[in-house]
């Protein structure tokens, strides 16, 4: 299918309302991705006809719950290239994906003296808990840098990944500064020293089509919600010999081969990690999304959508005192800047004046900030809705604000 904005913008209702009279701009989608009419509408006939648990039916609606579920697993598998279906666990999203690589896999190969790497670029989600696996191993946590321009600093990184380097947990687009980085070459050095590679995937997924075989990645996590896709729903990408050997996360109903009260045995992949009843309403939808995504292909989506940063970057480097932070040379539609003299809160209550959705803040990344030298910035994030008018929408209203807040 040929990409027409105008055809794609009439399938997400949402871009439809006024905001306090105003045609609503949304450039969050970073925060979360709009829903369009064939997710919502998926959820919606889900929970109309065809409500039933998944896995332990008897019935017929049980068992067409449980193919759709399953499709959806298969839909991903094929969306990240992954070898096998069982390679693919449902979480709630991201964070609980990195939750438990870190706590289940930590459990049995973190020792005291380990190092465990991360980025300065990384989302709490992909620092936390892995500061909590370090600290209760005795492990280290070692930081990559950054350069000014928001690349990762690779002779740096290299000479961090060390024999006693366990694993590198990296994210593959940054959330605040749109830097993709270069995931083949990171688990190339990493594998050379024997360590795995976590990837976050959470803001790369929408953008650029993702081959975890290529990249030759250890975990790869994703959140539905960031692909058009449903809240409460997220993907575990693992190599099957690393899921193997990896004990339970959650444990409970599903995930067992059989219980006695002295002892249980545990399910095969991907079951294993599927503890209770997942979220079947929203899995099933994110099929709909990998779908609704399936329709364009990446090629068009990234010339429309680069387009569009491109144009963004330019319209507001000409406004005076506005600094972008994140200027590498491949990145997904992030824009994120600060205007000296301004505070982002009263920039983004502005824009919210205007009708214009944007993210002002820390963006779940307080480390950057500090590495940045700013206490928060201003975040428009683009999707394959936006427009050139959309820019032009933001630019005048920072403009608006610049003045007002003088
Ligand atoms: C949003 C995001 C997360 C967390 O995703 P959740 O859906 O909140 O679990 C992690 N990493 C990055 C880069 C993100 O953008």
């Amino acid at each position: 299918m040929s990409f027409d904005v105008n055809k794609v913008r009439a399938d997400f209702p949402q871009l439809t309302q006024k905001i306090r009279g105003k045609q609503l701009v949304y450039l969050d989608s970073a925060a979360t991705a709009l829903k369009p009419w064939p997710v919502i509408e998926r959820i919606g006939h889900f929970n109309s006809y065809e409500v039933a648990n998944v896995h332990r039916g008897a019935h017929y609606l049980a068992d067409q719950a449980t193919n759709y579920f399953e499709q959806t697993r298969e839909k991903v598998r094929k969306f990240i290239n992954a070898k096998e279906t069982a390679e693919i666990i449902f979480t709630k999203g991201t964070t609980e994906s990195v939750n438990l690589v870190a706590t289940s896999w930590a459990r049995t190969n973190l020792r005291a003296g380990d190092e465990v790497l991360i980025t300065e670029m990384e989302h709490h989600a992909n620092i936390v808990p892995w500061q909590l696996v370090c600290e209760e191993a005795g492990a280290f946590l070692k930081v990559a840098p950054i350069s000014d321009l928001g690349e990762l600093k690779m002779d740096e990184l290299e000479k961090l990944i060390t024999e006693k380097t366990r694993i590198v947990a990296v994210t593959h687009a940054s959330n605040h500064l749109g830097t993709i980085n270069p995931i083949q070459k990171i688990t190339e050095l990493a594998h050379k020293q024997g360590a795995l590679v976590f990837v976050d995937g959470a803001q790369m997924v929408a953008y650029r089509a993702v081959d975890v075989q290529a990249l030759n990645a250890d975990f790869y996590a994703f959140s539905g919600h960031k692909i058009f896709g449903p809240f409460g729903i997220g993907i575990l990408y693992g190599k099957r010999e690393l899921l193997e050997k990896m004990p339970p996360y959650q444990s409970g109903g599903s995930m067992i081969s059989s219980v006695t009260f002295k002892l249980s045995t545990f399910n095969e992949l991907p079951f294993k990690f599927e503890a209770g009843t997942p979220n079947i309403e929203a899995a099933i939808a994110l099929g709909a999304a990998l779908d609704y995504v399936g329709r364009f292909g990446f090629s068009e989506l990234e010339k429309h959508e680069s387009e569009i940063l491109s144009y963004a970057t330019e319209s507001l480097s000409e406004i005076g005192q506005l600094t972008i932070l994140g200027l590498a040379a491949n990145k997904v539609p992030i824009v994120s800047f600060v205007i000296k003299g301004f505070h982002h809160s009263d920039i983004a209550q502005i824009l919210d004046q205007e009708a214009i959705a944007v993210r002002a803040g820390h963006h779940c990344t307080q480390p950057l900030l500090r590495r940045l030298l700013v206490p928060g910035t201003v975040r428009a994030s683009f999707s394959i809705f936006n427009t050139r008018a959309d820019v032009d929408r933001l630019v005048t209203a920072v403009k608006k604000a610049k003045e007002l807040l003088l």
